[in-house]
């Protein structure tokens, strides 16, 4: 897998200052999460937190062994899984991409209200319940002004929607190794069949010599009798 397509991916599921994890990962089995955290300058539980969160997406395993010295607790053995994991991530940041376009589309077409003190934000129909006042404080509710939400929310999409086009060519281009793959292996197949359908054929014609020549030599003998 591409180490910048990885990187971005850890950026967006755990955090930037995660990204290291892929150089300390890739190309590597079983990694152990101390070496992690001390290169990454990280606590264990900061680093076991990223880890479990791309676990959660599939994108890392990890094996776990019992460490006597450190009091019988476990230690994992992380590993970055291989490219096929990228479909199911796909599938999630997919169903991402659709929740903030949603979430944008609603904000340009519906007001929203919030309180001033509390900053809790209401939809109209919940202002209108509460008859424009806040339920908690009793403080008049203000019309949310939501553009910067809005452009926030449209280069979040952006952002991921990148990731995703890198996805699917990564996606494409490990299917068509495997196809490559499968092709040659099928093309290996092919040769050793032809190749031992010749092997019989020989064996069978080897033997049917044979037969003729002990045949023959059978049919003598009776005649050579008959001479003698
Ligand atoms: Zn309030």
């Amino acid at each position: 897998m591409q180490v910048d397509l990885l990187k971005d991916i850890v950026a967006s599921v755990a955090s930037k200052n995660a990204v290291g994890i892929v150089d300390l990962l890739h190309g590597k089995k079983n990694v152990n999460e101390f070496l992690i955290a001390k290169k990454l300058n990280l606590t264990i539980n900061q680093t076991r937190n990223i880890l479990y969160k791309l676990s959660d997406e599939g994108l890392v395993s990890f094996i776990r062994k019992k460490d006597s010295k450190k009091g019988g607790w476990y230690t994992y053995f992380w590993t970055l899984n291989s490219g096929k994991s990228l479909v199911k991530f796909r599938e999630k940041l997919l169903k991402n991409i659709e929740d903030l376009k949603s979430q944008a589309a609603t904000r340009k077409t519906k007001q929203f209200f919030f309180c001033p003190n509390c900053t809790i934000e209401y939809t109209e129909e919940n202002a209108l319940l509460h008859d424009y006042t806040c339920p908690e404080c009793g403080e008049i509710l203000q019309v949310k002004e939501s553009s910067a939400d809005i452009a926030g929310l449209e280069k979040e999409v952006s952002r991921l929607e990148v990731i995703l086009h890198n996805i699917n060519e990564e996606i494409g281009t490990i299917s068509k190794k495997e196809e490559q793959a499968r092709g040659r292996r099928f093309k290996a197949e092919a040769k050793k069949k032809e190749e031992e359908r010749l092997a019989r054929k020989k064996e069978r014609a080897r033997l049917k010599i044979k037969e003729e020549k002990a045949s023959k030599k059978v049919a003598k003998k009776p005649s050579k009798k008959k001479r003698s």
